[in-house]
């Protein structure tokens, strides 16, 4: 199965509902679970040495429909690494003192520390996909924020943080069965909001922003990902490679032993 490629110029983004299943070559079976439990190790290896490393950060970005996998991902792919290493951010409607900021005031404050993977589960990305299509700042705002991210994740990784943004992209159909999942099930009744149907029927409306947003905001520095999410575990595999990926391209290295720490003798 090929790996996920950044969005570029020359890797446009697919957005139709057919660019949601998994991809030609995927595995499956037994064979899908066996790549995914290589990556999990891998991941988990590289988080250890990440850690110890201390130079990087590493900010992991998920945004998509309403269940597109967001929550399942930081579940699985995730649930491999070491939770002390690891923070989790969930961005929900801004609070009345986060709405009296600037956008990314709340963003910069949950930025991992050196040493630690971060991961957005939704984020400053929501202030040009929900708040446009919602219409709840003007266009003249969110049309400046493209440029004011792609700063903003320029400063950061100037700062040694690596950032990798994954837009998990469902199909219309693959949401629907979810949907009605959370409404027949009374265990995740809780998890559906009426919201949910109304972005649903704007299906275009946020399909032209994420458009937009992948395009005008996946830079050298933070690049974005399309990933087919269709099949959880092909998702899943996925993104754990990517991110495998990303760690293992920084040569990470574990830090020097203290002088003569290793004549030491533990009485
Ligand atoms: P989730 O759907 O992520 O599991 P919730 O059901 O609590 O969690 O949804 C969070 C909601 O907060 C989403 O509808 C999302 O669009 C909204 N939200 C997040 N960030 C912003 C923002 N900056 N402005 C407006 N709404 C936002």
């Amino acid at each position: 199965m090929p790996k996920l490629k950044a969005v570029t110029e020359d890797h446009p983004p697919r957005l139709r509902d057919e660019d949601a299943a998994p991809p030609r070559g995927a595995p499956s079976g037994a064979a899908l679970e066996k790549a995914f439990d290589k990556q999990a190790e891998r991941l988990k290896d590289l988080q250890k040495v990440f850690y110890a490393d201390g130079r990087f950060a590493l900010l992991v970005v998920l945004q998509g429909r309403d269940a597109s996998g967001k929550d399942g991902v930081i579940k699985k792919v995730l649930g491999a690494v070491n939770p002390m290493g690891c923070e989790i951010t969930s961005f929900k409607t801004p609070s009345e003192e986060e709405r009296s900021h600037d956008f990314l005031w709340r963003i910069h404050a949950r930025v991992p520390a050196r040493g630690t993977i971060g991961v957005f589960n939704r984020s400053h990305y929501e202030d040009v996909l929900v708040v446009r299509v919602n219409d709840i700042v003007p266009r003249k705002v969110w049309s400046k924020r493209f440029d004011q991210i792609n700063e903003f994740e320029h400063m950061l990784s100037l700062n040694n943080v690596v950032i990798l943004k994954f837009m998990l992209h469902v199909s219309r159909d693959e949401q629907k069965k979810r949907l009605e999942d959370r409404l027949a099930d009374r265990t995740k009744n809780w998890k559906f909001r009426a919201g949910d149907l109304k972005d649903r029927a704007n299906w275009e409306g946020f399909t032209k922003a994420y458009r937009d947003v992948v395009t005008k905001c996946s830079t050298p520095w933070a690049p974005w990902y399309v990933v087919p999410a269709d099949d959880d575990d092909v998702r899943n595999l996925l993104v754990a490679r990517t991110i495998a990926d990303a760690l293992e391209a920084l040569e990470l290295r574990y830090p020097k032993a203290e002088k003569g720490v290793r004549e030491l003798a533990i009485t």
